[in-house]
């Protein structure tokens, strides 16, 4: 069952703040000095209204940079009062929201595996009971809405109304061309669930690299998301995190010069219409599995080589009637018909057999020179 959430929108967090809302700064808090000249980039152009940057990083690798810790508070101050910028850290215990609200940032995040375990939620939540501060939500690690929906719900119980989501993907185990896949539709879906609810969206953790971040946002932006947070680097090129993703001050204005943001009447109210809403839900399946045959092709690929090397014949009737009858069986299951998985496979199979065949003609004709 799903709760009605009490939403208090953005606009009303803080004044001056808009729709949609513009968050930028660093993976990680580093030095001072980097905190600083981030911060001062990022003002300097004016679009940009919070400043976010990790100070306790949750790292899935021991040994790697888990960012300044509480020392960064301090400079998290300087940068408030010098530039004006509101402060946004993740939080991921009670001692760290002691901690920043005592340093008065301004927003909280909490990260992705931390909304992955209901048990650290709660005693986020049991620990801003009374507090009035935003908090944003960003979607737990695997593909579970009603894990990020949960979240959501135990904060929103807890009083936190300044609440939003922070779309950034989710992890494949495969690798593709961007570092998480996007799954728009579960975007998508939670707006559909809680229209209220703000949906930022983080072009960067999707992207994984600077040159795919504009796409990313302006996907985000044709989707009607109430904002981006983007990760910003004075030099990216020796972050100590994510420094592939990161984008300069000017990357980033140009970035925001370039992208198309819907004009207010079309995108507060009914998000996108709702046929728009089943096409991008279609868009981003079509997108999976161009992903998942992809990844098909480079394993066939594997096999050719190895095929090749053993000297295996390419074509083997009998896996070809494995592969038939058991995709049919999984089809049938799903309630698709028969002779369209039939075909379906026939054309992904002889592509394969194509590609395979390509592999060992062209090995033959290298070892008969
Ligand atoms: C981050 O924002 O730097 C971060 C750690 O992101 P996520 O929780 O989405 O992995
Ligand atoms: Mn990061």
């Amino acid at each position: 069952m799903i709760e009605k959430l009490n939403i208090v929108p953005i606009e009303e967090w803080f004044s001056g703040l808009s729709h949609p809302l513009l968050i930028a700064g660093p993976c990680s808090a580093e030095s001072e000095d980097q905190v600083m000249a981030t911060a001062h980039g990022i003002a300097r152009m004016g679009k940009v209204k919070v400043f976010r940057v990790g100070i306790w990083k949750p790292r899935s690798r021991p040994g790697t940079f888990e960012g300044a810790g509480s020392d960064a508070l301090q400079w998290l101050k300087r940068v408030k009062a010098e530039t004006g910028l509101l402060t946004a850290v993740e939080v991921a215990t009670p001692t760290h929201i002691e901690m920043a609200i005592e340093a008065g940032i301004d927003i909280l995040w909490i990260g992705a595996r931390t909304t992955s375990n209901p048990f650290s939620i709660e005693q986020i939540a049991q620990a801003l009971k009374g507090v009035d501060i935003p908090v944003m939500v960003k979607n737990p690690v695997n593909p579970d809405l009603e894990l990020w929906i949960g979240s959501l719900e135990r904060l929103n119980r807890a009083g936190i109304a300044k609440l939003a989501a922070i779309h950034r993907g989710f992890y494949p185990y495969e690798r593709t061309r961007l570092r998480n896949i996007p799954k728009w539709e579960i975007a998508i879906d939670l707006k559909s669930k809680f229209p209220s609810l703000p949906i930022i969206c983080d072009p960067s953790h999707i992207a994984g690299q600077a040159s795919l971040v504009p796409e990313i946002a302006q996907k985000a932006l044709n989707l009607s998301l109430d904002g981006l947070m983007v990760e910003v680097h004075c030099n990216p090129t020796v972050a100590l995190s994510d420094a592939k993703q990161q984008l300069t001050p000017i990357q980033l204005d140009l970035m925001l010069n370039s992208l198309v943001f819907r004009s207010p009447s079309s995108a507060n109210n009914e998000f996108v219409d709702k046929l728009e809403q089943f096409r991008n839900r279609i868009d981003s399946i079509d997108q999976q599995m161009i992903e998942l045959l992809g990844q098909r092709m480079r394993i066939v690929e594997e096999i050719g080589e190895y095929k090749k090397n053993n000297n295996v014949a390419v074509f083997q009737l009998r896996r070809w009637e494995n592969i038939l009858k058991s995709r049919i069986d999984c089809g049938k299951k799903l309630g698709l018909d028969e002779e369209y998985i039939k075909n379906l496979l026939q054309l992904v199979h002889n592509e394969s057999i194509r590609k395979q065949a390509d592999i060992l003609n062209r090995k033959d004709k290298l070892s008969a020179e």
